[in-house]
């Protein structure tokens, strides 16, 4: 979905094109910053299929790689998340069949908003994980680094960090169990609007939060080594830097809780 120019405006924004020719669409455009796109074997495209209506002019398609006009432009360089390629996909003149739509022509917002939902409730594992992991090395890292005499983990000011770093995540992991709970059983196209809307961007946006402040004092509680690139605990931070931005930055997410909650003003 995401374009060089389009990101958190990413359907209003988007400039890729689908012109329809016979039983193919033929594409045209680019996309930035596209999880495992530089080794997908199919990838799932938005392009617009009526200009003159914006946002709602945008069609869903599958589209395969070795497509001719299909090419990854570069694969680029993350300060995290390394384990997993992200680039930028270029389509020129790709002619995709057109029974590879997804949806139904001009359909393609009621095909992201089926998604974008649930990856953020699923998302809010990703931190869980990484938050889990940084709490779970910084008290072994307390208990066994010595000074002035003593573990760190004696001295009162790094308790409270390891208080503070428990109490996040079990305040997210708590939203996030009640999120991807109701979840369960969500059918097609219930996404995208109400409770699940706001609930699924309360827990992200918690969850993101809560594993920055995590990250952060893990960081601190492992002094002048967690400044280091190869320990553990800096590339857990530098992974989840990401978790405020993918998926919908912190912002985009309090513009989805606040617009639901003032939507009958
Ligand atoms: C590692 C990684 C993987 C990704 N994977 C994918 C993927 O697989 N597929 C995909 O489609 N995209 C993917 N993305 C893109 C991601 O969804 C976008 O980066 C994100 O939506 C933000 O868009 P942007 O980077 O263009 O930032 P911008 O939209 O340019 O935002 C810049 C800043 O302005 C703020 N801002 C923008 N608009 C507003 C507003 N109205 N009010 C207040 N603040 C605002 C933002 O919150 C942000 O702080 C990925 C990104 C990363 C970093």
């Amino acid at each position: 979905m995401t374009e060089p120019g389009a990101g958190s405006d990413a359907l209003g924004s988007m400039r890729t094109t689908a012109r329809k020719d016979g039983d193919h669409y033929v594409l045209n455009g680019s996309k930035i910053f596209i999880t495992n796109g530089p080794i997908a074997d199919i990838v799932l495209v938005y392009a617009k299929t009526s200009p003159e209506k914006g946002a709602k002019g945008i069609s869903a398609f599958i589209v395969e790689t070795d497509t001719p006009g299909f090419k990854v432009a570069q694969k680029l360089n993350k300060m995290g998340f390394r384990g997993s390629p992200t680039g930028e996909l270029v389509f020129e003149d790709c002619r995709v069949p057109a029974k590879n739509m997804v949806g139904k022509p001009d359909g393609g917002v009621a095909v992201t908003m089926s998604g974008l939902d649930l990856e953020r409730a699923i998302v809010c594992f990703n931190a869980m994980g990484i938050a889990r992991r940084a709490l779970e090395i910084s008290i072994d890292y307390a208990k066994t680094r010595q000074q002035f005499g003593k573990p760190i983990a004696s001295f009162q000011m790094v308790q409270a960090m390891l208080a503070e770093m428990y109490t996040e995540i079990e305040a997210a992991r708590s939203l996030s169990l009640r999120t991807a709970a109701m979840c369960e059983g969500l059918e097609e196209g219930e996404g995208g609007r109400g409770e699940i809307h706001k609930l699924t961007a309360a827990a992200i946006f918690k969850a993101a939060a809560a594993t920055s402040f995590v990250l952060d004092r893990a960081v601190q509680i492992h002094g002048g080594s967690g400044y280091m690139r190869d320990t553990e605990v800096n590339r857990l931070y530098r992974t989840g830097r990401v978790l405020e931005v993918g998926a919908g930055t912190q912002e985009v997410r309090k513009l989805i809780i606040s617009g639901e909650l003032l939507k009958n003003i």
